[in-house]
C-alpha cells in the first residue's frame, strides 16, 4: 500500500466523522509492510470525549505493539500537541500527513525528534476540513484547545 492509499483509509474515517456531525479528522496505523493495524476518527462530539482524536483512536484500537519504530501513522490533518506527544512518546517512526493548511500542527517538533514526516497536501482533506471549520467554528476551536487547554 502506498502513502496515498493509506491516506484513503484515514480519509474515509474523517468523512464518516463529518457525516456524524463530528470533527472530521481520521487516522490509521500501518506496519512497515503497509498492513493496516487499525483505523479511527475524532469522536469529541459523538462520544462527548475530548481525548478521542483521530490519532489516539487509531492508536488505542491497534492494541499493544512491541515497538512503534516500524509503524506508520497516517492522519488527515497535521497532529496537535496531544497527538504529537503520543508520536514522540511511543517513537512512531513515520507520520503521513494529509494536510497542514487548515492546521499547521507541530511538524518541525516531530522532525527534530527524528520522525519521518510525509506531507501529501491532499486536496480532499483540505476541502473537508475547510468545510467543517466554516460550518462549525466553535467546535473546531474547542477541539484545537483555543481557550480550553
Ligand atoms: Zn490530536
Amino acid at each position: 500500500m502506498n502513502y496515498n492509499e493509506m491516506l484513503a483509509v484515514a480519509f474515509a474515517e474523517a468523512q464518516a466523522g463529518f457525516n456524524e456531525g463530528g470533527v472530521p479528522v481520521g487516522a490509521a496505523l500501518f506496519d512497515a509492510d503497509g498492513k493496516l493495524l487499525s483505523r479511527g476518527r475524532n469522536r469529541r462530539v459523538q462520544d462527548n470525549d475530548p481525548s478521542v482524536h483521530g490519532e489516539t483512536d487509531a492508536f488505542r484500537k491497534a492494541g499493544r505493539q512491541t515497538s512503534y519504530r516500524d509503524k506508520i501513522l497516517v492522519t488527515t490533518l497535521a497532529p496537535c500537541w496531544y497527538c504529537s506527544g503520543l508520536i514522540r512518546q511511543f517513537n512512531i517512526s513515520t507520520v503521513v500527513v494529509g494536510e497542514s493548511v487548515n492546521f499547521t500542527g507541530h511538524l518541525d517538533w516531530l522532525r527534530e525528534a527524528g520522525v519521518k514526516i510525509v506531507e501529501l497536501n491532499d486536496a480532499a482533506c483540505i476541502d473537508l476540513m475547510s468545510r467543517f471549520i466554516a460550518q462549525s467554528p466553535q467546535i473546531w476551536f474547542e477541539d484545537i484547545g483555543e481557550g480550553c487547554c
